[in-house]
Parts: structure tokens; sequence; C-alpha cells
């Protein structure tokens, strides 16, 4: 029998500073405290005033949740960058010019029902899509052109 394993996540997530949290180091607290990997996809923050940044984290799911409540409790939103994102599914036309983009593969061609799939976890909310879309299908919500 294999051995159990801790269960690992990998989530982008979509943090929202407020003045007095924008410099604070808190988002290496994930590394250094939680034990969280992370990379930073986007960022658009200013010392004292409101800032937005999209991150990717890797790391075991009590590492993930204990690191989130965290976040929260220095006053930061936290939005999975899931919640974010969406196909309208009756527009979508399953061309798939938007595969061949994709960087997370978060789009992908099924090759035996010919029609092209979307993994709203996988995606990091890059709005790559959003911009060849033939039919805008895809719809990334993020504020303040913080995508
Ligand atoms: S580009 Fe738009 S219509 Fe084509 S497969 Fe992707 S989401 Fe669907
Ligand atoms: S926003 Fe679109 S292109 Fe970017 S990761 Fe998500 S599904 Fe893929």
């Amino acid at each position: 029998m294999e051995p159990t394993s801790e269960k690992k996540l990998r989530k982008v997530v979509y943090l929202t500073f407020p003045p007095e949290a924008s410099n604070k180091p808190v988002v290496c607290d994930l590394a250094r405290v939680y034990g969280l990997a992370f990379s930073i996809l986007k960022a658009q923050i200013t010392p004292r005033h409101e800032g937005q940044m999209t991150i990717e984290l890797s790391g075991p799911a009590e590492a993930y949740e204990a690191g989130m409540g965290y976040l929260r409790e220095q006053g930061i939103g936290v939005v999975p960058a899931a919640q974010r994102i969406s196909r309208d599914e009756e527009s979508c036309i399953h061309c798939g010019v938007c595969t061949a983009l994709c960087p997370t593969k978060a789009l992908a061609l099924n090759i035996e029902t010919r029609r092209v799939e979307f993994d709203d976890e996988a995606c990091s909310a890059c709005g790559m899509c959003t911009k060849v879309c033939p039919v805008a299908a895809m719809d990334v919500q993020l504020e303040n052109g913080a995508m």
C-alpha cells in the first residue's frame, strides 16, 4: 500500500491590499511562516495606496488555509482567481484559438469530444483568452487594471 501523502494544492489567488497593509511583507510570510511556494503573476502595489496582486501558491492544503487566514487577518482581500473567470458556455464555439495561448492549459482541447474544456482551477487570470476569443466567451473580471 502506498503511504498516505498530505494533500497538495496549487491555487491562483487575487489579493487586494488596503493602504495600511500595502507596505507589509505579508506575501513573504506565506513562504517564511507557512512554507508555501509562491510566484507573483501580476502586481500593482504602491506604498500607502490600495494595491492588487495575483499570485500562484502551492503547498499542503492545511498550510494554504492557514496562510489565507493570516492574509485576511491582515485586512487583505483574498479571492481565488477561479471565482473571477467564467466562460459563457452558450457562446463558445470550441474553435480552439484560446488553447494555443493559454499559459496554464486551463483551456484545452478534449481530443475525444473535440470540445474545448475550461478548468477554472488552473486559470491564472492572465486575460490572454479574452483578447483572442472571436465570440467574447471568456470573461475575466479583475479590477483596476490588475489583469
Ligand atoms: S477562443 Fe472562445 S470560442 Fe474559441 S474555444 Fe476558446 S473560448 Fe471557445
Ligand atoms: S485567463 Fe484565459 S488564457 Fe489566461 S490562464 Fe485563464 S483561461 Fe488561460
